[in-house]
């Protein structure tokens, strides 16, 4: 029976949506429905083949999909549906040498997630998947918690253990409308009549976009074509009794695994299609597309030599079905920026791997605020309304799909959706031979391949032959000046009586004094991160906060979240206000070249501020860097930042001023040990942890996360943020490498560069409390191969800051 309001409504009834009522229920809510427009499973879930592996790139989404592979055992005994589970593990190959070390450096990786795979031999492989041919074949990686489920059984088994708890099941009923009652609930208009929810959780898979519209939200999410065939039994698994290993042929673009005696391979084509890119017509029933074989036949003959068996049996059934991509192919999970209490669990590709944990994210951050764990990577705050762009979504879904199992490397910038968005001095900059990247749709500098106009960085994990520009750059801002591009800062204008007291309680630093800066913290009510801003007081009541530019929505959100009282507007100024960091021994002579204002350490000390003319422009002049030098971050209105540039570089350059990229401040900013927010902060660190604490003002009075930080103040934290020195060959540590002492893997990577004025390649790292304290050497595993590293007790540039400070 299907009551008139409801605590939760979760619309959807695939994989994700049953997991999502599932975990609202297992945490005792029970005034919690879902509904669903046919029959459970009816979107992309009837026609999965049902694959997961607990591998991914980011490890907090591989941890959260080993959580969902060890939960369909236990929902199969909750609910006594069988979930048709089957775990023989799985290969992939590797066909050419940077494979091969590309799978060591991730089994490597797997360590510090917590994930055993290991490397195995093609004669392993061979024997243990005998349709598998030998030609060519390296070697490969074998995750043993690779596996497939039957999609009915495991989204059936969710739905019976939430009934039993109490959630209600409402099917043949479309939700064909969402609108706000007075009270701020929203009203469904179902087929089957209205209904009122506190919530609402858009899990409607190939629906989602038209769900999310009906919300007033584009969600960045489009469905795309996948094919795969099932073949007639094969003579090699017919005697067999196990069930073979799944395969998956990362050069060769398909994916295999046993089904019945036969075999299942999808296909992974480079030349992908898009379906019904609004989402699926509503009267869409459980069909299947018209097979489009001569688009994927590319793919499938490299399948079929790479399985030769397969071109001699029949084939028992094609599908070509469709299903959801994102632009990085993560799922978008939880509160939906700007509309209170509307829920993502959508856009997931990967639902058998995936769904069980986006349920317990979903059901953790309605219930208690928080996801309970850093989820940023599949948090849907993560895109801003430039992903939703048709252009652009469909270019780098498109993108994503066609590079489902090509490598990435750092310093490959891909193509798709770009240029979308450029600042005025982009054009000046690329005639200066820059190389760009892509921030959060934005084109910014990388490096200058200063008189090289040809040069191509090519894909590789070694150290590119692109760091002799950044080299130059390097040296340019440790002797001279360099000049960086930071429209990559998101920057919002907190203004109005009352604004003060609101930041206080906001943030975790002590405010700064009218026309200071102050590193400031930001905690969670758990007292984890939130942000690391620094925050600038203009005037008495009027703050600009700065932070990462990718963070926009999720900071927005969480202010939002905590709004300010009436009198106080936050603005997100960060297009309209944009500007450069000068730093290095010669900035201050250059911009006193810009300026009659007195920039002197007495009237522009370090951590100072003021609004002062700068050329053309009346600009907003911080005196820090992320470089370690004397330095200025100079931020004008965005349609002054051209004429900025050109005054800089004209004034500049006789003493030395070079523009630089990001890729250089990442080498100048290891060098003095600075992290970084998303790798070295995040919301699954503390403040103790990553050396944050010293700005946490505990004696302040109130304010979020005061409390939970508090508690654990004179804790020594498990483990700690120190930066390494590592006797690196050609590549240096990116990020996740494990660290060891001995045999004993003590922490992980969160990011690493050469430091090219020290000359010395640099990590910074997490290790255990233990070994942070009492340094020992260790190693850490750089493209699979462990090279010796210690901990350096002070940053090997400048450790005191006295070039920071510059006084003269
Ligand atoms: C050919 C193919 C092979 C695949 N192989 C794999 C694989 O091996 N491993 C893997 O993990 N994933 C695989 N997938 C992807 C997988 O199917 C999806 O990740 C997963 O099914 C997504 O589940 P979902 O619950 O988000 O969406 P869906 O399954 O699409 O469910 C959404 C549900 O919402 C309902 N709904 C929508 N709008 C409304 C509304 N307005 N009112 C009421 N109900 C509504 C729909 O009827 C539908 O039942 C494959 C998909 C295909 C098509």
């Amino acid at each position: 029976m299907m009551k008139d309001h409801y605590r939760v409504i979760v619309i959807g009834g695939g994989i994700v949506g049953a997991s999502v009522l599932y975990h609202l229920a297992r945490r005792g809510w029970t005034d919690i429905a879902l509904i669903e427009r046919a029959d459970l499973t009816a979107g992309s879930t009837w026609h999965a083949a049902a694959g997961f592996h607990s591998v991914n790139d980011d490890p907090n989404i591989a941890a959260l999909q080993s959580y969902t592979i060890q939960l369909y055992g236990e929902i199969e005994a909750e609910s006594g549906v069988n979930v048709g589970l089957r775990m023989p593990g799985g290969y992939s190959l590797a066909t050419t040498p940077d494979r091969l070390e590309w799978l060591r450096s991730s089994a490597a990786i797997h360590q510090t997630i917590g994930i055993e795979t290991r490397l195995a031999s093609t004669e392993e492989i061979v024997s243990n998947c005998p349709i598998v041919d030998s030609r060519g074949l390296l070697g490969g990686l074998f995750d043993p918690h690779e596996g497939a489920v039957d999609p009915h059984g495991a989204t059936h088994a969710f739905v019976t253990a939430a009934r039993r708890r109490g959630a209600d099941v409402i099917l043949h009923n479309c939700v064909r409308a969402l609108g706000r009652l007075p009270g701020g609930e929203w009203q469904l208009g179902t087929e089957q009549g209205a209904i009122v929810a506190e919530h609402v959780v858009n899990a409607a898979g190939l629906w989602a976009r038209r769900v999310g519209r009906m919300a007033g939200v584009d969600l960045p999410l489009t469905p795309m074509q996948h094919h795969y065939l099932i073949t007639d039994d094969l003579p090699e698994l017919l005697g067999r009794i196990d069930e073979m290993p799944c395969v998956t042929d990362l050069e060769g673009f398909t994916y295999l695994q046993q089904e019945r005696k036969g075999v299942l391979l999808g296909v992974y084509e480079r030349n992908p299609r898009h379906w019904q890119v609004d989402g699926a017509d509503w009267d869409f029933g459980r069909e299947l597309l018209p097979e489009d074989i001569d688009r994927i036949a590319p793919e499938l003959m490299i399948g079929l030599t790479r399985f030769p068996s397969l071109s001699s049996v029949g084939i028992r059934r094609w599908v070509n079905g469709a299903f959801t991509f994102t632009p990085d192919g993560n799922p978008l999970v939880g509160p939906v920026p700007r509309i209170r209490n509307f829920w993502a669990a959508c856009g997931c590709m990967g639902g058998f791997s995936q769904g069980g944990a986006i349920g317990l994210v979903l059901a953790n951050w309605l219930i208690d605020g928080d996801p309970g764990l850093d989820v940023y990577g599949m948090d849907v705050a993560r895109y801003g309304a430039f992903a939703s762009n048709d252009w652009y979504l469909r270019e780098t879904t498109a993108q994503f799909y066609a590079r489902r199992f090509v490598m990435a490397y750092r310093n490959e910038e891909l193509p798709a959706g770009r240029p979308q968005r450029t600042t005025p001095a982009y054009d000046a900059q690329k005639a200066l031979g820059a190389r760009f990247g892509v921030v959060w749709g934005m084109e910014t500098p990388q490096y200058y391949a200063v008189g090289e106009s040809e040069f191509v960085d090519l894909p590789s994990p070694r150290r590119s032959p692109a760091e002799r520009f950044v080299a130059a750059e390097v040296a340019a801002t440790r002797t001279a000046a360099g000049l960086l591009d930071t429209s990559v800062y998101a920057r919002y204008q907190v203004r109005g009586p009352g604004a003060a007291r609101w930041l206080d309680w906001l943030i975790a630093a002590h405010l700064p004094a009218l026309d200071r800066i102050r590193l400031a913290p930001m905690l969670n009510p758990m007292g984890r991160l939130m942000g690391d801003l620094t925050i600038a007081r203009l005037e008495t009541d009027c703050f600009w906060l700065v932070g990462s530019y990718h963070l926009q929505e999720w900071h927005l959100r969480w202010f939002r979240d905590h709004a300010p009282p009436s009198g106080v507007a936050i603005e997100n100024i960060s297009e309209s206000w944009i500007g450069f960091s000068l730093s290095g021994p010669k900035s201050r002579e250059i911009l006193e070249r810009l300026t009659r204002a007195d920039i002197s350490d007495a009237a522009l000390p370090f951590l100072g501020c003021r609004t002062v003319d700068i050329g053309f422009s009346r600009a907003v002049v911080g005196r820090l860097s992320l470089t370690g030098e004397l330095g200025y971050e100079i931020t004008v209105r965005a349609s002054e930042q051209r004429a900025l540039w050109q005054a800089l570089l004209n004034l500049g350059t006789d003493l030395g001023l070079k523009p630089i990229g990001l890729r250089a401040q990442d080498s100048l900013r290891l060098e003095k040990g600075y992290g970084v927010w998303s790798l070295e902060y995040t919301a699954a660190h503390t403040p103790a942890e990553c050396g944050l604490d010293r700005y946490v003002a505990f004696e302040k009075g109130e304010f979020i996360g005061r409390a939970a930080a508090l508690a654990v103040r004179d804790d020594e934290p498990a483990r700690r943020l120190v930066l390494l020195a590592v006797e690196a060959l050609d590549a240096d540590a990116t990020g996740h490498e494990p660290v060891y002492s001995g045999s004993r893997r003590v922490g992980h990577v969160t990011s690493g560069a050469y430091g090219h004025h020290v000359r010395q390649s640099l990590a910074l790292a997490y290790v255990d409390r233990d070994i942070a304290s009492a340094p020992t050497p260790l190693t850490v595993v750089v493209l699979g191969t462990p090279r010796p590293a210690r901990i350096l007790a002070e940053p090997p540039y400048d450790p005191r800051g006295l070039k920071l400070r510059a006084a003269v």
